[in-house]
């Protein structure tokens, strides 16, 4: 099923337009390297010469959360390197500067990335800038200018990390919020197994740049039934507009193109 956001919210059709309609103001949209894709565990080809991934995270880097009406990001001081991210298909330091989570409006739906066809029922985007650019609006001019760590969730037996930010939701409810999040430890987000698949794409929300290099894991994590149903009860909607229930904030899969898609493991 495409996203259903267009139809299930009227005013929301008005002011935000859904993925269909990206290309009419984002040309990028129908470019050589969109993301989110399927990826095709056939036709990846195992690298031997890709690096493990090296993720070393500051708990003291966590600064605040903000709901931007499209999702809720957990934002990071990246004013020096003391959350960053190496090795992997990238080379030098990038360093993070939020994470946020797509779901879908029911289980089997709300991953970007798809696995042999297959949706999981969330995606975790730990998004990170080359700091070879300097700042992170200059590395997004740069085809390597980010690398975002993309996590599968499943619903099931949630791990304890995933409770703090659930308890971060209520303050932010409604488009426009921000509240102070800070002593986190993101490394606690992630499975046991970094082996990933990675591949050439872009920002999966507007303006769509084509300025990052995946890492996208294979072995998922996972959120409780009831956690799932916080983020649902978030709005896409401002305070004072009708209530519009951010769910299914997910780009569909694009076209592959002339592009691989590499595995880190065999
Ligand atoms: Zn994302």
């Amino acid at each position: 099923a495409e996203p259903a956001g267009d139809e299930r919210c009227g005013p929301r059709a008005a002011a935000i337009p859904g993925p269909a309609h990206w290309c009419k103001e984002f040309p990028n949209a129908n470019g050589e390297r969109q993301s989110p894709i399927d990826i095709n565990t056939r036709s990846a080809k195992y690298d031997p010469s890709l690096k493990s991934l090296s993720i070393s995270y500051d708990p003291s880097t966590a600064r605040s959360i903000v709901n931007n009406g499209h999702s809720f990001n957990v934002e990071f001081d990246d004013s020096a390197d003391k959350s960053v991210l190496r090795g992997g298909a990238v080379d030098g330091t990038y360093r993070l500067i939020q994470f946020h989570i797509h779901w879908g409006s029911c289980e089997g739906q709300g991953s970007e990335h798809t696995v042999d066809g297959v949706k999981y029922d969330a995606e975790l985007h730990l998004v990170h800038w080359n700091t070879r650019y300097g700042t992170f609006s200059e590395a997004l001019k740069h085809p390597d200018g980010l690398t975002v760590l993309g996590i599968f969730l499943k619903v099931g037996n949630a791990k304890p990390e995933m409770q703090k930010v659930v308890d971060a939701l209520d303050a932010i409810r409604t488009k426009g919020k921000r509240a102070a999040f800070t002593d986190y430890d993101p490394t606690g987000l992630l499975p046991a197994s970094l082996d990933f698949w990675t591949y050439p794409g872009s920002l999966t929300t507007p303006p769509l740049f084509e300025c990052v290099i995946w890492h996208v894991l294979r072995e998922p994590i996972y959120i409780s039934p009831e956690q799932i149903s916080k983020l649902r009860g978030l709005c896409f909607s401002s305070e004072n507009e009708p209530v519009c229930h951010m769910v299914d904030n997910w780009r569909p899969c694009q076209p592959l193109k002339r592009r691989g898609v590499r595995a880190s493991f065999q």
